[in-house]
């Protein structure tokens, strides 16, 4: 089975046929799916979501995008919110520095704070990183104090950079971006990434795989990703889709599958 560890499905992209790409995900082998926040409207849409299916699990984060939308007060009910809620992960949270109205300063301080949230929780987190490695890195050495457990997702930066990642026992989690015809480096990265230190996620709605391209992604396009990344490593699909799915079971706590 596949593990969709990264997917925006509570987004309204889905609001006409959300249970019918539910169904066709499970029908590509995709049986999990991590359904991610990114403000709390969406923290709360999407743990909403996983009440109504138990194979899928919600988190709760702040994008860096929307770290400027959120006052003081605003972030003291989000913490309530994880307390509450008890989400499987802390994400996506994060620095953006491509195109992003909220600046670098504001973007770090709610970065910091959700990662003093999820030490808190003991939960792990989802990072979301564009242009902003170093800084990325360095906030994740700092403030994570060797104990926090992470992903960074859609992963797009440089071998050097992944090895940097993996050297603080983060993991790597790749998007169908990696099918475009422009993916070029990052094929490399992909190839080294070690076995046990990567996910495989769709980002749906975004992102769609190469013959998709333009249009929505959903997770069951997971199984273009998987079967093209297996033969890009020369492994056996089976052989990927298990490890890339007890990779995910793993970091996220999630329960054992069995077929309803
Ligand atoms: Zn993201
Ligand atoms: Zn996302």
């Amino acid at each position: 089975m596949l593990i969709d560890t990264h997917c925006h499905l509570h987004f309204d992209a889905f609001d006409a046929d959300r249970d019918a790409v539910i169904a066709r995900a499970r029908e590509f082998d995709v049986k999990y799916l991590v359904n991610v926040g990114t403000d709390p409207a969406t923290n709360e849409a999407a743990w909403k979501l996983s009440e109504s299916d138990p194979f899928i699990f919600h988190t709760a984060g702040l994008h860096p995008h929307h770290s400027n939308e959120i006052t003081d007060e605003g972030f003291t009910e989000l913490e309530k919110f994880v307390e509450e809620k008890d989400p499987y992960a802390i994400g996506e949270i994060g620095l953006d520095y491509f195109k992003s109205e909220a600046s670098p300063e504001i973007q770090k301080k709610r970065f910091i704070q959700m990662i003093a949230l999820a030490l808190r929780r003991e939960l792990p987190v989802i990072v979301h990183s564009r242009n902003a490695f170093d800084d990325t890195l360095a906030i994740l050495k700092s403030e994570g104090k060797g104990k926090l457990k992470g992903v960074m997702h859609c992963f797009s930066y440089d071998t050097e950079s992944l090895k940097k990642l993996l050297d603080i026992g983060f993991l790597a989690s790749f998007t169908c971006n990696l099918t475009f015809k422009n993916a070029g480096a990052l094929l490399d990265v992909a190839k080294v990434v070690p076995l046990d230190r990567m996910m495989l996620e769709t980002d749906s709605p975004y992102l769609a795989p190469q013959i998709y391209r333009g249009k929505r992604n959903e997770p069951a396009c997971l199984t273009h990703l998987a079967q093209y990344l297996a033969e890009l490593r020369g492994v056996d699909v089976e052989t990927l889709k298990r490890h890339t799915s007890d990779n995910a079971v793993r970091f996220f706590d999630l329960p054992p599958y069995h077929e309803s």
